[in-house]
């Protein structure tokens, strides 16, 4: 069978070869685990170019130096961190013999075993970095995979496919393409390990499907990432490197800052960095190469519509660059709506486009409450130099992660875990958290060769002081 599936109908089987070849083959040697790593590290090196060109297309504009960075580069990283590092992950792992077993020459140590196969559901806003960053730890770990890309991104989905085809056994890597109903589908197939990248409310879908066959996720999702600015912060540093941040991929990524708290008589310093900074990284919008665009029409008015309704409810917004909307095209501004009603869309729903909150604060402890009443960020940042603020801030709130004093940088992080928690996740991927993560660690006890349960009277028929000794072994 060929790595690139033509047909939902054609994963079944493939999963039950899949499986019949991890039983015949036994665990997986660092070898070969290395050489499926080191065959997508090829795969990228040699099509980086007709990858990047085919992300420009779906984006309708996505800068091809910026898909090398984002999702080319950002992949080699996961691959290469993984290759480099498998040696140190792979070891069993001597474990403590209890007493007095410990005595008598009893053994125990967890060994890291692969599951099977992996099934990994990706997006379109990151079409490679969703795919390939999880499939390095689970390549690590000594699993085989099928891939589900984004069918929003389906020329970026097609090289890719092509690419693995040429390249691997479907036993090792398999691709299906498609939508909704093909990630139905995926989803519902008896995986050893599921990782799906997407939305929270299709994320529910995912891991309700996954439980008909027990299949644990991973589950990388969404959600409104705040941003705290200290009284401490160094203002305009810290608009700068926010609006760095918010102009990434036009928006379009899962740590984006959603919301930013600025201490209320510190608003107008902070708006007047930020949008300096904004608009002199993109100082025009239509025919922009250096602004991603929206993806497509639906989500370009989704994020209209909210800012619309924002609007529409009293809330003033701004625009940078200051330039009127364009007629055409799904590049835009970048709207910052100010002070908008905490019932209006913005509020509620992930912003994922060009679109920024800011809302203004008294007391920091306000702000964590605030945040604390929503669902469980993704990411939450935090900028300012006063560290027992920044300590309280930590200890009163729960995201997948943090950035301090800049924003998204701890996704980077390939030597730390990446994923959400809460309505924004579940379980992880980047680093040895990656491999434990696709791995079953198995723990192996190995008996003595004597046995000392008759000799001490520990075996039925119970004698009383069989219940006497039970009893005096019992303390704090
Ligand atoms: P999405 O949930 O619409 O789709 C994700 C994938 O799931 C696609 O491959 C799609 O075909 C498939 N899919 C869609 N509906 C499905 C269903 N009912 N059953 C099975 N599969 C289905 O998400 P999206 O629009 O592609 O991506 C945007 C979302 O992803 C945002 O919420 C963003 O925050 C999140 N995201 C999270 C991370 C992360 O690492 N946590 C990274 C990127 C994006």
């Amino acid at each position: 069978m060929g790595a690139y599936l033509q047909s939902i109908e054609q994963l079944k089987p493939l999963l039950a070869e899949q499986r019949n070849a991890t039983n015949l083959h036994g665990d997986v040697s660092i070898e070969i685990r290395k050489q499926r790593i080191q065959a997508v590290i090829d795969l990228l090196v040699e099509e980086h170019e007709a990858l990047a060109r085919a992300m420009d297309a779906d984006f309708g504009g996505r800068h091809p130096g910026f898909s090398l960075m984002n999702d080319v580069l950002g992949s080699l990283t996961s691959l290469k961190h993984a290759r480099d590092n498998l040696a140190h992950w792979l070891p069993n792992q001597a474990r403590q013999v209890f007493a007095p077993y410990d005595q008598l020459g009893g053994e125990a140590w967890v060994q890291f075993h692969p599951k099977g196969s992996v099934g990994i559901i990706g997006t379109w806003n990151a079409p490679l970095f969703t795919l390939l960053s999880p499939l390095a730890g689970a390549f690590a770990a000594g699993n085989r995979a099928v891939l589900k890309p984004s069918e929003i991104t389906p020329r970026t989905a097609e090289v890719l496919a092509k690419a693995i085809d040429a390249r691997f056994d479907s036993l090792e890597l398999a691709v299906i393409c498609g939508g909704v109903e093909v990630g139905q589908a995926f989803a519902s197939q008896p995986f050893d390990h599921l990782v799906f990248t997407g939305s929270t409310a299709v994320g529910r879908d995912i891991m309700r499907r996954a439980a008909e066959n027990l299949v644990p996720v991973t589950l990388e999702l969404g959600g409104k990432s705040p941003v705290i600015i200290s009284r401490s912060a160094d203002i305009p540093e810290a608009a700068r490197r926010l609006a760095i941040a918010k102009g990434t991929n036009g928006g379009q990524i899962c740590i984006s800052p959603d919301i930013v708290y600025v201490p209320v008589e510190l608003r107008e310093p902070f708006l007047s960095a930020f949008c300096a900074t904004y608009s002199a990284l993109y100082p025009s919008v239509e025919g922009n190469a250096d602004l991603v665009s929206v993806i497509n029409p639906q989500h370009y008015s989704r994020v209209q519509s909210c800012i619309d309704q924002a609007e529409e409810q009293g809330a003033e917004v701004l625009r940078c660059p200051d330039v009127s909307m364009p007629a055409s095209g799904r590049r835009a501004p970048l709207s910052i709506v100010l002070n908008p009603p905490r019932l209006s869309r913005i509020m509620q729903e992930e912003i994922f486009g060009p679109a920024l909150v800011v809302l203004t604060y008294q007391e920091v402890a306000h702000v964590v409450s605030e945040i604390n009443l929503g669902q469980r960020p993704l990411a939450l940042y935090y900028f300012g130099t006063d560290a027992v603020e920044q300590d309280w801030v930590l200890a009163h709130t729960l995201s997948g992660g943090v950035t301090i004093n800049d924003a998204l940088m701890h996704a980077a992080m390939e030597d730390a875990p990446f994923g959400g928690v809460g309505a924004s996740g579940m379980g992880h991927y980047h680093g040895r958290e990656g491999f434990v993560e696709f791995s079953h660690a198995r723990t192996v006890f190995k008996a003595p060769a004597y046995d000392p349960r008759a000799e001490w009277g520990m075996l039925a028929p119970y004698h009383a002081e069989f219940s006497e000794a039970m009893k005096a072994q019992i303390c704090r």
